[in-house]
């Protein structure tokens, strides 16, 4: 395993590589839903280089950019164990933004109007200045990203059909703990009387499911709102049932390409998880 600080020494060694090359990036603070990127870019590449940047023009706010979880130590022996040949770039923030420390004005053709788009402003944004940056630094033939984040796979889909960039985007499923909850490095945050509590999320997201297939999506919704109602030390931000692709809503009841979205904060951890609500 190498590990580069600079554009420069990574590019060095990038330029001299053949085969392809598979890229995941990261914020750090990895576990296995990580782990399972990387696995899966072994897999299918002859290189892979991952990245472990904290992006700060994602974040609103700075509070929230500073608490975020680090552990560079941990993670470099993590990869090391499964991918000892892995070229590993930790570039400072003014690597990645010279002495200009700004997000982009990407057009997402709506993709960015729901969700964290509403709950987060400026994210994706954020999101997509850093994304295509380090794609223009390492040039990879495949891009590794989680379900996790569903609408940050769809707006990067986008961006790299709007910018006719010369890659595959490749998404990999959730990685979950046995309670269901989805793997996250904010996880590393909540109290242990909170980590217990924190399965609600995917257990209303699977009972929205079998009601949304069994009834419709506005007693799913409704439930969701119930459980959460009566579940005091939470606060649901949203739970939507979209098009899995567009990320609208549905005009009528349909049983592909649908799944629902939810957020919500217990303490000071805000807390997202997605299902798929198709048939199939
Ligand atoms: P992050 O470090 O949070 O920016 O995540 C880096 C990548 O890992 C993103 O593509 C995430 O969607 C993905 N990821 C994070 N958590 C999980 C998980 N539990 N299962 C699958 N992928 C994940």
């Amino acid at each position: 395993m190498e590990v580069f600080q600079t554009v420069s020494s990574l590019q060095a060694v990038l330029t001299n590589l053949s085969g392809s090359v598979g890229f995941v990036p990261t914020m750090g603070s990895l576990h296995q839903g990580h782990l399972s990127l990387i696995k899966k870019a072994l897999e299918e590449n002859t290189h892979l280089t991952i990245s472990i940047f904290v992006n700060p023009t994602q974040f609103e706010d700075p509070t929230d950019f500073e608490k975020y979880p680090r552990s560079l130590e941990k993670d470099l022996s993590m990869i090391a164990t499964i991918a000892p040949k892995a070229l590993v770039f930790t570039p400072a923030v003014s690597e990645i933004y010279r002495n200009k420390i700004t997000a982009g004005f990407y057009s997402f053709n709506g993709l960015d109007k729901r969700m964290e788009g509403n709950s987060r402003q400026g994210h994706f944004q954020g999101v997509a200045a850093v994304v295509e940056r380090l794609f223009s630094i390492v040039n990879p033939d495949r891009a590794y990203f989680g379900e996790k984040d569903y609408q940050q796979l769809a707006i990067i889909r986008h961006i790299v059909v709007q910018k006719k960039l010369s890659l595959a985007i490749v998404s990999c499923p959730i990685v979950r703990d046995k309670s269901g909850l989805a793997l996250s490095s904010r996880n590393a945050r909540l109290s242990k009387h909170h980590l217990e509590q924190a399965s609600l999320l995917f257990r209303s997201l699977k009972q929205a499911r079998a009601l949304y297939l069994d009834k419709d999506a506005s007693t799913a919704q409704h439930h969701v709102n119930q459980l959460f109602s009566q579940a005091q030390e939470w606060t649901l931000d949203y739970f939507c049932i979209y098009d899995e692709i567009t990320l609208r809503e549905i005009d009528n009841k349909k049983t592909e390409n649908v799944r629902g979205f939810i957020a919500a904060q217990v303490g000071e951890i805000r807390l997202i998880d997605n299902l798929s609500f198709s048939l199939i």
